[in-house]
């Protein structure tokens, strides 16, 4: 599944040119059986199959022995703390990560804490693997690295830079479908349009998720 998506377009350019590096782990290779089992039943019952803490253990090792001092090994997992674009550059700016994809129902909970892994989420939906997901956190951190996306400035401009939601953009035909682009964006005055890219992100921010317009937008009085 890896490099997948990641291959491709800006991400795939700077892994062709050694901006960032992956290194992947089978974690069937780990198995010690003839079967090349990771799995096993639920201790006290249920649906489903959990992969065993000796064999996560081995490929999380495997994973964390050429890894950087200081590098976080992250459970991608629905019950994790949610990734943020915040949490973005905080792992861009790092020495990097060692991330553990799950299957089935999970992981056994003891690897979690026996190797001190961190458990992260990309969203309130159930994936049926770890490996979509590490890729949604691989590319969230990528295309901040320095030179991959090519257009610094657009980056402090996208949403959640500020905390606030992006205002909208348009480009050619200046009219379209009988729609036109808003008058101010072709008035040259850069004064009055980043007034009114500010209040757009604004209104859009409050409509749309009220949560992040009280945290960082809403005026504090
Ligand atoms: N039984 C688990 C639960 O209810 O929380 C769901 C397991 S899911 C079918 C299999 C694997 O997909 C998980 O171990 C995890 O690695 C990955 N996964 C699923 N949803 C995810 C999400 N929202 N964020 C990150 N990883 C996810």
């Amino acid at each position: 599944m890896f490099p997948g998506p990641l291959g491709l377009s800006l991400a795939g350019k700077a892994l062709e040119d050694g901006t960032w590096a992956l290194e992947t782990f089978d974690i069937r290779s780990f198995a010690t059986d003839k079967h090349r089992s990771v799995d096993d039943t639920p201790a006290g019952g249920g649906a489903g199959m959990v992969m065993r803490a000796d064999i996560a253990a081995l490929a999380i090792d495997a994973g964390r022995a050429d890894a950087a001092p200081g590098t976080p090994t992250l459970y991608l997992s629905p019950r994790g703390a949610p990734l943020t674009q915040a949490r973005a550059h905080e792992l861009a700016e790092g020495p990097g990560v060692v991330l553990l994809c799950g299957r089935f129902e999970g992981v056994d909970e003891r690897v979690l804490a026996a190797r001190g892994v961190e458990e992260i989420s990309i969203g309130d939906y159930v994936l049926s693997g770890g490996e979509l997901a590490a890729q949604v956190l691989i590319d969230a951190c990528v295309r901040l690295l320095p030179g991959v996306a090519g257009n610094e400035v657009s980056l402090a401009e996208e949403s959640f830079a500020s905390g606030l939601l992006e205002y909208p953009h348009y480009t050619r035909p200046r009219e379209w479908e009988g729609r036109a682009i808003p008058e101010v964006l072709l008035s040259g005055d850069h004064e009055k349009i980043a007034k009114w890219r500010r209040d757009q992100a604004e209104a859009i921010t409050k409509a749309r998720r009220p949560d992040l317009w009280e945290r960082y937008g809403k005026p504090k009085s």
